[in-house]
């Protein structure tokens, strides 16, 4: 049975390799400095080979989209490959903070004062203290996780005053029928009002604009990790567990 799930083979390595150049070239299009740039490979739902072979490709900086998917599998690589940073790019319950504030060194969706003020009890209660993303709806679309753009700035100052949080940047996730140009303008102007940085924007079918924009993280899975296998059915959930 398990012979089925066999995923094709994909040359990690050199996909990462097309996408790093890709980067180089965008940078050097728009002026900018590669290293600027930074490089998140996206390793949700990804056969554990393909995210070996990106760390053996010398790759350090990943992004996951669930806490549980990170325990599973990251604690054990850390070991193997020393260096690693971690974003969380993924929604976020504010039941999962201790979790998420012991796997990850980046939370990139903070986007609501309660999961500020879990994370910032967390960071408090196990000393570390970890640079935050705020997640911003730049689409304003009503299903979507994020902080809407006209309730970004006040947010913003409330995390670091109210919850003392180490806010380096924004985060956006636009709708993927849109063009990227025009959301991670607006995150720019938003992060430049605000004295911030960082512009985590941009995945595998729109980073280059991203980075013509301002985007400082493209977070990119499929063209490094090739398509994502499908789920297999999940277990029903144990009576009696809860979530938020
Ligand atoms: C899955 C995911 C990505 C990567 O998407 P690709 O299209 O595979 O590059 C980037 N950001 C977030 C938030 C994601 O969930």
């Amino acid at each position: 049975m398990a012979t089925a799930e066999q995923a094709q083979p994909v040359d990690v390595a050199a996909n990462l390799a097309a996408v790093r150049a890709r980067i180089a070239e965008a940078c050097r299009e728009a002026g900018r400095d590669p290293a600027e740039v930074t490089l998140i490979a996206v390793a949700k739902a990804q056969p554990l080979a393909r995210i070996e072979a990106a760390l053996a490709a010398g790759q350090r900086v990943f992004g996951e989209n669930y806490v549980q998917e990170a325990a599973a599998r990251w604690p054990e690589l850390r070991e193997r490959f020393p260096g690693v940073e971690l974003h969380l790019i993924g929604a976020l319950q504010t039941n999962k903070a201790r979790d998420a504030v012991r796997l990850f060194d980046v939370i990139q969706t903070v986007d609501r004062p309660k999961l500020a003020a879990a994370l910032a009890r967390e960071m408090d209660r196990q000393g570390r203290r970890l640079p935050v993303f705020v997640e911003v709806n730049t689409g304003g679309e009503p299903q979507k996780a994020g902080v809407l753009p006209e309730r970004a700035d006040a947010f913003i100052e409330a995390c670091r005053r109210d919850y003392g949080l180490e806010v380096v940047g924004l985060m956006a996730i636009p709708p993927l029928e849109e063009d990227v140009a025009l959301h991670a303008a607006l995150l720019d102007r938003i992060a430049r009002r605000n004295g911030l940085s960082a512009l985590s924007i941009g995945m595998s079918h729109d980073f280059e604009v991203a980075i013509r924009f301002g985007a400082t993280h493209v977070r990119v899975g499929t063209a490094i990790f090739g398509p994502r296998p499908p789920k297999r059915p999940q277990p029903p959930p144990a009576s009696g567990s809860t979530s938020s």
